[in-house]
């Protein structure tokens, strides 16, 4: 007998309470936060979605792993069983670790780019792209064009466009020092990307002599949509494809907060020595000495266990379909996401939802607050505020005006989803009284996390 019903692989050994607000209690905190939902505290949001980075729960085993953490500030132990689990993974000669993604980002950056460089990506996150355009260099986003219409329907929607890349390493020999693909295509909306796709990104880098590096956040999720979407992989381990996948480039930088199953910690990995040598002396600059980067040794053990954790099939297929269940009752209420759903994360469409909120009135940034003060949910707008600010201080509206409903790992459970569709449900009542906001306050970079805003 075979059974339908996809359960919660985990049972529940240790829990942490939340706290129902009411919304005279939200409207105060949020008016407090000055309408910026990054400016929370936690302890007022009943469902946080704000972002799967750093909040999944732990397992047994990897609780067990930080007993056994050593603490050695020089060649320790933890350092040595941390490098065996990735390279195990992603066959890379030299690990690097760091405190988590962005100081990957940032040590490869400086070691790898100069002003005026070009950087291709399916579409760089906003910490990549930042780091980028901290070096003077331009971070250039070529993904498909079903990447930027969220209705239309296609298995890899995260994929590079290999034709546009072609283009742009042959028209810019010289200025193009590495090329990045990112999986899952998180600021597209938590798309995969191909097996077929990264091989042919990988071939193009290799006939024009450029590095290749993923940007392997989610490489666990993306290899799942790999073995269900891709003609081929369905009989392979999610281990076997990310060791695929990881075989057609020369490095990595990954934050294990996504993947790594953990609450901090990141890595570079790469195949050149040479570039390993420039990368490890910045890393001693910035994060630490080469065996425990930014991290403690418990941390590595926690990683060391996580990212294999990550590619446990029950695990997966739960993953997934969590994000699935939701997005099916929108589809069923008419509430316009980006389709199919995301790995890790439900994106809605606020363009297409709030379409009486003109863009410079960031539609993303009221549905965010809408969702908090209405229901105590966060979500993270991943639209004009992210990424309208140009590098010279211009405003330029982003393709897409999405809130991201991200779904920490092993948190919650089905009843937290039916809650929070519930909650959609409701919105979807009063959504043409929700109004747009505007920017009163903001610094120069990533403005999303202290901006600060009024309603309009
Ligand atoms: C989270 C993330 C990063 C940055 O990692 P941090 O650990 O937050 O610094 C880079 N790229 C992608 C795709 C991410 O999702």
């Amino acid at each position: 007998m075979k059974f339908e019903t996809i359960i919660e692989p985990f049972r529940i050994k240790t829990v942490e309470p939340i706290r129902q607000t009411t919304r005279e209690e939200r409207l105060s905190a949020i008016r407090g936060a000055h309408y910026n939902v990054f400016q929370l505290n936690a302890e007022d949001v009943l469902i946080d979605l704000l972002t799967d980075s750093g909040t999944g729960a732990m397992s047994v085993y990897q609780w067990a792993g930080m007993m056994r953490g050593d603490e050695s500030y020089a060649g320790a132990r933890s350092f040595h069983t941390f490098v065996k689990s990735v390279a195990g993974i992603t066959g890379f000669r030299h690990v690097i670790p760091t405190h988590q993604g962005r100081a990957a980002e940032h040590i490869l950056s400086s070691a790898m780019l100069q002003p005026g460089d070009i950087v291709p990506n399916n579409t760089h996150f906003d910490t990549t792209r930042a780091n980028i355009e901290h070096r003077g260099a331009v971070a250039l986003n070529l993904p498909i064009h079903e990447g930027h219409q969220p209705q239309t329907l296609h298995p890899f929607k995260g994929n590079m466009d290999v034709v546009a890349l072609e283009r742009v390493l042959r028209e810019n020999a010289g200025t193009v020092p590495l090329v990045m693909i990112t999986v899952t295509n998180n600021s597209e909306g938590g798309q995969p990307v191909s097996m077929e796709n990264i091989r042919r990104t990988s071939e193009l880098c290799r006939a024009h002599g450029v590095p290749f590096f993923i940007d392997a956040c989610r490489f666990a999720e993306n290899a799942w949509f790999i073995k269900t979407r891709e003609p081929g992989y369905a009989d392979k381990a999610p281990l076997e494809i990310a060791q695929e996948m990881f075989k057609l480039a020369d490095g990595c930088t990954m934050s294990a907060k996504k993947d790594g199953m953990a609450n901090i910690g990141g890595f570079l990995a790469m195949n050149d020595d040479a570039l390993a040598v420039t990368c490890r002396n910045s890393l001693i600059l910035t994060e630490g000495f080469p065996t425990y980067g930014g991290l403690a040794g418990y941390d590595l053990e926690a990683i060391a266990v996580g990212l294999y954790e990550a590619l446990d099939p029950d695990y997966l297929q739960y993953r997934v379909r969590s994000v699935e269940y939701l997005a099916e009752k929108m589809l069923a209420a008419g509430i316009p996401t980006v389709r199919p759903a995301g790995g890790h994360a439900l994106y809605l469409d606020a363009r297409a939802w709030l379409s009486h909120i003109p863009q410079h009135q960031y539609p993303g940034w009221a549905l965010s607050v809408a969702l908090y003060v209405e229901g105590g949910i966060r979500a993270c707008e991943i639209g004009s505020v992210m990424f309208g600010r140009q590098p010279d201080g211009s405003e330029r509206p982003a393709d897409l005006e999405l809130v991201r409903l991200a779904f920490p790992r092993r948190v919650y459970t089905q009843s937290h989803m039916d809650y929070v569709a519930e909650v959609l449900l409701y919105l979807n009542t009063i959504s043409q009284d929700l109004r747009g906001v505007r920017i009163v306050e903001q610094p120069a970079a990533l403005r999303h996390f202290t901006a600060k805003f009024a309603l309009l």
